[in-house]
């Protein structure tokens, strides 16, 4: 029996198994000069040498930054490493230098829950069923509005009014949400500067797996978070969630980004002891 070739990169209509492979035969001129002899991720950390928050600012677009660190072949090449292609040009230069610098405490030594994800899904339910939360399953909500010092939230099938709100709707699908208080929200430069980037798994396709910031916003993730917490300074209104987080692209974020609105409106400082 032959030997199978794995492919693992492809650009250019070429195919190859190693990014070594794919810079020899669709990137040759990456074979002389400063390159010739870096790895892919020397390449990276080459790009990001002595950067800095203001030298991010400088050039607000992630593509226009890697192209002026690594050249336009630089940067092609390091784009065409990944199989899921993704559009740097809309993310900004920003978004990613915080993410290098938030994300570095990681381990990535990864644990997975014994019943997968959906554990931590199960253990909030548990703990929200000890205090008598009322839940409704598979009900959009489709408005959002003040009336008389309180809110309202409109579903599918009911309206409830209630005095504190927090919203877990992710921004892609958030844009669908009418009402007042929803069309303020969206209104907001912070919100404005969420994008979600798509996401191709085995057979899996999804619209809005993971958002960054948007190229041109400069916003940093902090305080796009610290504006999700409370958008509204006098009003009980508490954003949560990965898309409006500081560790953007994990669970961790949503999490982190639930306990913020748990301190900030509740006082809840160690919500897992719950
Ligand atoms: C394939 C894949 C693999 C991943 N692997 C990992 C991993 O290994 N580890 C990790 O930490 N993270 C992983 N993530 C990321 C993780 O799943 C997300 O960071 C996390 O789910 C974000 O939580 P969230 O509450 O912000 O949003 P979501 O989990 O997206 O929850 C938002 C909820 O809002 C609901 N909703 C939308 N519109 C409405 C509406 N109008 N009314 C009411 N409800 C609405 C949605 O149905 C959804 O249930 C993965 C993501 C994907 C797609």
């Amino acid at each position: 029996m032959g030997r199978e070739n794995v492919v693992q990169v492809e650009a250019r209509g070429i195919y190859a198994s190693n990014a070594q492979s794919m810079k020899e035969q669709a990137f040759p001129t990456l074979l002389s000069g400063r390159f010739a002899n870096m790895t892919v991720s020397e390449m990276y950390k080459y790009a990001w040498k002595n950067m800095t928050r203001e030298k991010a600012l400088e050039v607000p677009s992630y593509r226009d930054f890697l192209c002026q660190q690594l050249g336009s072949e630089g940067c092609e090449f390091y784009s065409a490493r990944d199989v899921l292609k993704r559009e740097y040009g809309e993310e900004s230069t920003l978004f990613r230098y915080e993410k290098n610098r938030d994300f570095s405490y990681f381990s990535h030594e990864y644990v997975r829950p014994a019943g997968g994800l959906s554990d931590i899904a199960n253990a909030v339910e548990r703990s929200a069923n000890r205090f008598g939360v009322k839940m409704y399953a598979r009900e959009r909500v489709k408005a959002l509005n003040r009336k008389d010092n309180m809110f309202t939230v409109h579903t599918d099938n009911f309206t409830v009014s209630t005095k504190k709100l927090i919203i877990a709707v992710p921004s892609f699908p958030f844009k669908d949400i009418t009402g007042d208080v929803a069309e303020e929200i969206k209104s907001n430069r912070q919100f404005e500067a969420i994008i979600s980037k798509p996401a191709f798994k085995a057979a899996a396709i999804y619209s809005y797996p993971w958002h960054q910031t948007k190229a041109g916003s400069n916003l940093s993730r902090h305080d796009l978070a610290k504006w999700a917490k409370r958008p509204f300074p006098e009003e009980e209104i508490f954003i949560v969630g990965e898309a409006y987080s500081v560790l953007s692209e994990w669970n961790e974020g949503a999490l982190l980004s639930a306990y913020n609105a748990l301190k900030e409106g509740w006082e809840i400082e160690q919500p897992e002891h719950y």
